[in-house]
């Protein structure tokens, strides 16, 4: 039996097996904070019932169990009521099941996106280079000289948010023909793409040479840190004339209370633009599996949302004052029974995210 972290995504530490129990713990690598992301493989285990117990007891694992992957394509919960707690899981591996992914939340990786590029006609182009001097991209949808930009992975392990941007892609490109001759759809959906490739949290980050928090959405100050920041930033500078939206998507602490469900970030500096799109929003999703609530609308000045610090969002209402719209958007990694994030159901609740957008600027 081999348990390993070896490919795009991966991040475990097995620290003993003990009979059926293996003793693992994920890593947190540069972000000080406790966090939670892990992913890693098992091959070899047919036929056995393993019990993987995260050793410091932490949050790890949400309300219905582990992400499972056979093809590190598909996902879905394991989802079998007691099998899991907040820190461990069993699995009984079927006869066949050579080579099986957990992963703590629904992976998008960017094979996946260069696959949907392909498949719906995205112009893909060289943006910038990450710290590690990997090659990033940028997509776009649509020839309009207007734009709307969609960012998701600021925060490395936050894969619901790119769902979302898939979902607007492909609810666009299939039913907004017009609207994408006026304004186009560009994207960046792995901005820390280092954290995405690597299996980090990416949330927290302290790079070295830092003492303080600076990961990517801590980074757009005069002179970012990271290239794609500043790329994205210039970008919002340069054509701000023409920029009439930008959502930024996250996922947001692993779970409970706000955590479970899908909210907009409001702030009170930009009027009542964002209420009124969250309203479009609750609008078109309400018949979908998962869903935007008016309930969970979250307010200026609420928890932690009183922070504007150097965001994204915050660089974008600073340089791009007549955009209609802009907002962090939290898509959460579970969800609630009734309420269910799955591999099917967050790229619907993109669409009506695309559907928004479009009656928004119509
Ligand atoms: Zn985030």
């Amino acid at each position: 039996m081999k348990i390993h972290a070896d490919y795009p995504g991966g991040n475990i530490k097995v620290i003993s097996i003990d009979g059926d129990t293996v003793n693992v713990e994920n890593e947190l690598r540069t972000t000080k904070e406790d966090w939670f992301y892990f992913s890693f493989c098992v091959e070899g285990a047919e036929g056995k019932t393993l019990t993987f117990n995260f050793i410091n007891g932490r949050n790890r694992i949400g309300y219905w169990g582990p992400a499972i992957s056979y093809d590190y394509k598909a996902w879905h919960w394991l989802d079998i009521p007691g099998a899991s707690t907040p820190f461990s899981f069993t699995y009984t591996f079927g006869p066949d099941e050579s080579k099986v992914y957990f992963s703590q939340g629904i992976q998008y990786m960017p094979e996946r996106f260069d696959a949907l590029a392909e498949e719906i006609g995205l112009v893909k182009e060289k943006f910038s280079l990450s710290l590690k001097g990997r090659q990033m991209y940028s997509y776009t949808l649509g020839t309009g000289e207007k734009e709307v930009i969609l960012t998701s992975r600021h925060h490395a392990c936050e894969a619901t948010g790119t769902y979302i941007i898939e979902g607007v892609l492909r609810e666009l490109s299939e039913k907004h023909q017009d609207f994408l001759k006026k304004c186009k759809i560009f994207t960046v959906p792995f901005m820390d793409f280092d954290g995405v490739v690597d299996g980090d949290q990416g949330k927290g980050r302290v790079p070295d040479g830092f003492d303080v928090v600076h990961d990517h959405n801590r980074d757009y100050i005069d002179k970012p840190f990271y290239d794609a920041c500043d790329k994205m930033q210039k970008r919002f500078e340069s054509n701000s004339e023409n920029i009439l939206g930008v959502i930024d998507c996250h996922s947001p602490w692993i779970f409970s209370g706000i955590n479970d469900k899908v909210f907009v970030i409001h702030r009170d500096d930009v009027g009542d633009k964002i209420v009124n799109f969250s309203k479009l929003f609750v609008e078109e999703s309400k018949e979908l599996p998962f869903r935007h609530h008016e309930e969970d609308f979250f307010p200026a000045n609420t928890q932690w949302n009183s922070d504007l610090g150097p965001k994204c969002i915050t660089s974008v209402v600073k340089r791009v004052p007549n955009c209609k719209f802009a907002f962090t958007l939290e898509t959460a990694y579970y969800g609630t029974e009734g309420n269910k994030a799955t591999q099917e159901s967050i790229p619907l609740l993109g669409r009506a995210l695309g559907r928004s957008i479009v009656k928004s600027l119509s």
